[in-house]
C-alpha cells in the first residue's frame, strides 16, 4: 500500500482548498446499499478497476452555493421544467468536481487513472467509511467541525490507498453527533424527516422523497408546498431549501466563524 502516495494526495487536496480527505474500505463500500433510482451506482460499477475511492470534503457557508441554475427554459418558468436541451448546474457539484479535477490530474501524471463523481457512488456511506463523519438524523453527514456544512466529492482512482478506520459511535455516546436532538425534525416545514436515527433505517426512507422540497426543484409540477420555499432568485435559478442543515447545531458556531473571518473587506459588518 502506498502510504507515502496517500499522503502526498492529502497534501495536494488541502492545497486545493478541500479541507477533508479520507479513504472508505472499497469492500465493505461495495457492500453498502443504496436507494433505487437515484442514479447511484457501486464503484466498480462505476469505474472498472477501480482500486481505492478518496473522499474530499470543502466547507459550504453559505447558502448561495446551494444555488440551482437552469439553461434553455423559458424565464419566469421557476420550478425547472427542464426540457430537451437544458444545462442544468448545482453551484456546489460544480465547485467541488472543478476542485476534485486538479486533484486526478495529479494522479494521471503519476500514471494513474481517476475520475471524479459527486453523485454517482453512495458519497455519504463513503464518508462515513473513511471516518469523516456520521450520518445525522435528517441523513446528511455531520462532522464535528462544520455539522452538515460541507459537501463532498468522490474520485476513483486505480491507485491503491490504504483504508482509514470508520466511523465509530455507540447510540447515545462516542461519536453520536445526534443524541437526543430532533431539531433539525421540528424544523422541516414539510415534515419529510422520519423522526430517529438514520443509521438502521432501509436507504431512502428516512426522507420522504416526495415530501422533501428539494428533488421537486426537478418536477414538472411541484407540490405548493414545496412552492413557498423555493428562494428563487433569478428567472432561471433558485436556492434550494437548506432549513434541516441551517437549523442543525453541530458546527454552526465554528461555521459562522469562519464564513465571518473568510468574508472579504467590503462585506464586514461596520464595528
Ligand atoms: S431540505 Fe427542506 S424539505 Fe427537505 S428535509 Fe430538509 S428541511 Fe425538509
Ligand atoms: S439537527 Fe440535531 S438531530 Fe438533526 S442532524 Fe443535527 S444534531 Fe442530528
Amino acid at each position: 500500500m502506498a502510504s507515502n502516495l496517500k499522503e502526498e494526495l492529502r497534501k495536494v487536496a488541502f492545497e486545493n482548498e478541500f479541507e477533508f480527505f479520507g479513504v472508505p474500505d472499497l469492500e465493505e463500500l461495495e457492500k453498502v446499499p443504496f436507494p433505487p433510482h437515484r442514479g447511484l451506482s457501486k464503484p466498480s460499477e462505476f469505474m472498472p478497476g477501480v482500486k481505492s475511492v478518496i473522499v474530499l470534503g470543502f466547507h459550504v457557508w453559505d447558502r448561495a452555493m446551494n444555488t440551482v441554475v437552469a439553461s434553455a427554459i423559458p424565464p419566469d418558468k421557476i420550478p425547472f421544467d427542464i426540457v430537451e436541451g437544458s444545462v442544468y448546474y448545482n453551484m456546489y457539484y460544480e465547485i467541488v468536481e472543478a476542485r476534485a479535477w486538479r486533484v486526478c490530474k495529479w494522479l494521471w501524471d503519476k500514471g494513474y487513472d481517476a475520475v471524479p463523481t459527486n453523485a454517482g457512488i453512495h458519497l455519504k456511506a463513503a464518508a462515513t467509511l473513511a471516518g469523516l463523519g456520521f450520518i445525522g438524523k435528517m441523513t446528511l453527514v455531520l462532522t464535528p467541525k462544520y455539522g452538515p456544512r460541507q459537501r463532498w466529492v468522490g474520485i476513483l482512482t486505480t491507485a491503491k490507498l490504504e483504508p482509514d478506520e470508520p466511523w465509530k459511535f455507540t447510540h447515545g455516546g462516542e461519536g453520536d453527533l445526534c443524541k437526543d436532538c430532533e431539531i433539525c425534525i421540528k424544523a422541516c416545514p414539510t415534515q419529510a424527516i422520519i423522526p430517529g436515527y438514520s443509521y438502521g433505517v432501509e436507504p431512502g426512507k428516512k426522507v420522504n422523497f416526495d415530501r422533501c422540497i428539494v428533488p421537486q426543484e426537478l418536477f414538472d409540477k411541484p407540490s405548493e408546498e414545496a412552492m413557498k420555499y423555493f428562494r428563487i432568485v433569478d428567472k432561471r435559478a433558485l436556492t434550494e431549501c437548506t432549513i434541516c442543515h441551517d437549523s442543525c447545531p453541530v458546527g454552526k458556531e465554528n461555521s459562522e466563524r469562519k464564513a465571518a473571518e473568510w468574508r472579504p473587506t467590503p462585506f464586514k459588518k461596520k464595528a
